[in-house]
């Protein structure tokens, strides 16, 4: 009977593969969360303000503007705190247990998330397309001179046709 069991779902199982091609896991450092994307991103920075170096601990914090639509948590339960960014409250989806970030939401972007592309498991998919507040990024830090670089903060409308033209390209 299993072995009935196994090729009748053989077949499903080639087109959730076909269909899903584009699925992307992610997780925390404790294992307790994952969570799948299976969207396109709207674009991918990284940010060299001195908010991003705080909340990640680093020399900079990477972004991935996604629908927030497009991500299924698949294990476990992310936990919600809203923190007040420069006066706009913003909430940051994490684990309660080891503390890794997953995405910023605001009230202000519905439908759009912040997420922070190095909790997927595979990042080699992604390159940010812009560098952001280059002018608080460590001195030591050296940028790929061929990718945009902004003193402060550009338009997001300006990051999104960043990545399309180069997903275009
Ligand atoms: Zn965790
Ligand atoms: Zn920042």
């Amino acid at each position: 009977m299993q072995k009935i069991v196994n090729l009748l779902k053989v077949p499903d199982e080639g087109v959730m593969q076909k269909k899903e091609k584009k699925m992307h896991l992610g997780g925390c450092e404790c294992k307790s969360i994952e969570y799948k994307f299976t969207g396109e991103p709207l674009t991918c920075y990284a940010c060299h303000c001195t908010d991003c170096q705080t909340s990640s601990g680093s020399a900079f914090g990477l972004s991935m503007i996604v629908n927030d639509k497009d991500i299924t948590v698949v294990k476990g339960k992310i936990a919600i705190n809203t923190i007040d960014v420069n006066g706009t409250k913003v909430q940051k989806h994490h684990c309660s247990q080891c503390g890794t970030p997953f995405w910023f939401s605001a009230d202000e972007y519905p439908g759009i998330i912040a997420l922070k592309p190095g909790t997927f498991e595979d990042t080699s998919w992604f390159k940010p397309v812009a560098h952001l507040w280059v002018r608080s990024a460590q001195p030591w830090v050296t940028l790929d001179k061929s990718t945009p670089q902004y003193e402060k903060q550009p338009e997001i409308s300006e990051l999104i046709e960043l990545w399309a033209s180069r997903e275009n390209a």
